[in-house]
């Protein structure tokens, strides 16, 4: 395969939403590279022969999204944090192989590192909302970091044993309603549910027990300063947005496919977020 005709495509099902390929052709464009950056929409019924026909469709790998993030890890040769998140959203053709990995981990610690530095100096406690996959991805990543507490709190209890149980003893099921006790140890709050998400119900909590010392993260970018993010900054604490993470996330299967390392600049920031208030 030429450069020219080297690319990489977004695959889910709807895929119209996603933001990456604005996020990968501006890279493109801003480093000169030859190569395409597309959208494919697939139907979960047939993601195994997409996946196993990629470099046919001309591709030298992608990212996956809704609704097939945990059939790509079966369907690929991940690597260790994608196992342990249990989902995939990176692949990539490596000497005829689908290789993958979970790039949200790394989008989340380099956002958080870029936004408040220093964030994970002396931090006993983090306090993660949720328990989907944007809260495996960010529980895995506060344990590579050697959070030594991760208190879990989500709406249904069981599926934060289950984080413990994935995560090990660092992982503390959380109930709902002994938020505000537990929001007083934290250093870190992180909203990884869906709440506070255009279209979706509002995340209801009141900040004040918060140490002031403490960061606010929120892996929501839709809008991108949700009424957490707000409500955080009008207490005066300092606040890493899901933006970040988003834009973060996609840098490193950029350089598996084009081989640059992309650098995530005010300029990229800015045009995904003209893009998200036109939702
Ligand atoms: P998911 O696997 O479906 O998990 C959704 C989570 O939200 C679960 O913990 C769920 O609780 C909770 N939840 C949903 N509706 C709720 C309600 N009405 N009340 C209380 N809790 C509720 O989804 P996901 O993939 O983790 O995505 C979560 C969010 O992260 C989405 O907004 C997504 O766009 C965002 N995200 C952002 C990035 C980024 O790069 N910034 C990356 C990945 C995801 P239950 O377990 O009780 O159902």
């Amino acid at each position: 395969m030429t450069d020219a005709n080297r690319a990489a495509c977004v695959i889910g099902f709807p895929v119209s939403h996603s933001r990456s390929p604005l996020i990968h052709g501006y890279w493109l464009k801003k480093y000169g590279l030859p190569g395409a950056y597309r959208r494919e929409e697939v139907p979960p019924e047939e993601l195994t022969a997409f996946l196993r026909g990629l470099d046919e469709h001309g591709y030298v790998g992608g990212n996956v999204t809704l609704p097939h993030k945990e059939a790509a890890l079966g369907l690929s040769e991940p690597d260790a944090g994608a196992r342990a998140v249990g989902a995939a959203n990176t692949l990539w053709l490596e000497d005829g192989h689908l290789r993958s990995t979970n790039t949200d981990v790394e989008g989340f610690l380099s956002s958080l590192d870029d936004d408040v530095p220093g964030w994970d100096q002396d931090l006993e406690t983090a306090l993660v909302l949720g328990a989907g996959g944007a809260a495996r991805a960010v529980v895995y990543a506060l344990t590579e970091r050697g959070v030594p507490r991760i208190l879990v709190a989500n709406r249904t209890l069981g599926r934060s044993r289950r984080l413990r149980e994935r995560f090990g003893d660092a992982v503390v099921p959380t109930p709902w309603d002994a938020l505000p006790e537990a929001m007083k140890d934290a250093g870190l709050l992180v909203n990884a549910t869906s709440l506070g998400m255009t279209g979706q119900p509002p995340l209801d909590i009141d900040l004040s027990p918060l140490p002031d010392r403490a960061v606010v993260a929120d892996v929501v970018y839709v809008p991108l300063n949700t009424p957490l993010i707000e409500a955080a900054r009008a207490r005066g604490l300092r606040v890493s947005d899901g933006l970040g993470m988003l834009l973060h996330q996609a840098g490193r299967g950029f350089e598996l496919w084009f081989g640059v390392r992309p650098e995530v600049t005010d300029e990229l920031r800015a045009l995904v977020q003209a893009e998200i208030l036109k939702d």
